[in-house]
């Protein structure tokens, strides 16, 4: 019977012991026990996973800042092509209802000429080429299974990556021959609209300089007229006047703004293609380049042509009236290739005899 009491007392304790114990559970510390077991199995996964190295580790680490620019610079999208076609307007407006009257009214009918063929002639490219380069997408790879060679597995897609393709966290899949996401198209430059971003860039520049030094004389007359204006105590100009000046400061300074970065950028931009690079293999190449040199070895990019051959293939230029069809006018062709795979320099035959 003692026994019994015993451990009749023994089972009440251990079964108030469960109780309390089953109340404690579903708090705050379940909660924090579960993500100290998830941390534990991120961590243990980082060190037994064969492909583990310090990229993978500095991704890990890094994920969440990458997904959180990612998601800002994915909403902000919209927010900075409404801001071109914008600023791009208000400049328009101020073209063709202040600039042009006065080039009609002071220039002679060549000049005047001139500044109708040349600024229409860039207003067109810019506006193809931008309403392009936003709604031409860049050029995925299959996902499909398919014989196509790969150079590795995407991690994030998991498929089989081509030679040149690259992962956008913003788009959030595998872009062929990928340069750069471009937040003011808010899309990807690859393979299909590389062309029309660059001509969209040189085009803009030239609208802008050709804006910045055309206004350049206007610009100087508002800005001093605004800067007595303020001095004299009764201002002579109407509000009308104070507007077109204030209109004319704007555009300058905008455009010359404009120039100076943009102009920068297509400079950039030129050379890489010059070169047979895109922005995420002049990294690459550069790395391995530093790399080889180690090893006293020259680094040769596969995809370098020479300068004039890169460019022909960058172009679509196949014979000589391309330059004018396919370069100096809008033009809807496709790049040459699938960007799937791509001849290695050097070639087996001359595929472009221009
Ligand atoms: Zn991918
Ligand atoms: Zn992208």
């Amino acid at each position: 019977m003692r026994w019994c009491h015993g451990s009749l007392l023994h089972l009440l304790c251990c079964l108030r012991l469960r109780v309390c114990a089953r109340r404690r559970r579903p708090g705050p510390p379940a909660r924090l026990r579960d993500l100290w077991a998830y941390m534990r199995l991120v961590v243990r996964s980082l060190q037994y996973n064969s492909l583990t190295n310090s990229d993978v580790v500095f991704d890990s680490v890094f994920e969440p800042v990458f997904w959180t620019v990612d998601r800002i610079t994915r909403w902000f999208g919209m927010v900075f092509v409404c801001l071109v076609v914008i600023l791009t307007s208000s400049i328009l407006v101020i073209c063709y209802t202040i600039l042009l009257p006065m080039v009609i009214r002071t220039y002679p009918t060549a000049w005047v000429a001139w500044h109708l063929v040349y600024g229409h002639w860039n207003l067109v490219m810019i506006v193809f080429h931008y309403y392009k380069a936003t709604k031409t997408a860049p050029g995925y790879p299959p996902i499909v299974k398919n014989d196509i060679p790969f150079v590795s597995v995407c991690k994030k897609c998991i498929i089989p990556k081509p030679a040149r393709t690259h992962h956008c966290g913003i788009c959030n899949r595998c872009i062929l021959k990928m340069d750069h996401h471009c937040p003011w198209l808010n899309n990807c430059v690859g393979h299909l609209n590389q062309r029309y971003f660059f001509c969209f860039c040189l085009s803009m520049a030239l609208g802008c300089m050709y804006c910045s030094i055309s206004g350049r004389n206007l610009f100087l007359d508002a800005y001093n007229t605004l800067e007595t204006n303020y001095q004299t105590p009764s201002p002579p100009y109407t509000f009308r006047d104070r507007m077109v000046h204030k209109s004319i400061i704007y555009m300058w300074v905008l455009t010359s703004t404009v120039a100076v970065a943009l102009g920068g950028l297509t400079i950039w931009h030129a050379v890489l293609i010059s070169r047979g690079e895109t922005s995420i293999e002049r990294h690459t190449n550069f790395k391995e380049t530093k790399r080889l040199a180690k090893r006293g070895k020259v680094y040769k990019n596969p995809f370098n042509y020479g300068k004039i051959n890169n460019w022909k293939v960058f172009f679509g230029v196949q014979k000589k009236s391309h330059w004018l069809t396919r370069v100096l006018l809008p033009s809807g062709h496709t790049p040459p290739g699938d960007g799937l795979t791509w001849d290695i320099f050097p070639f087996k035959r001359d595929t472009i005899p221009v």
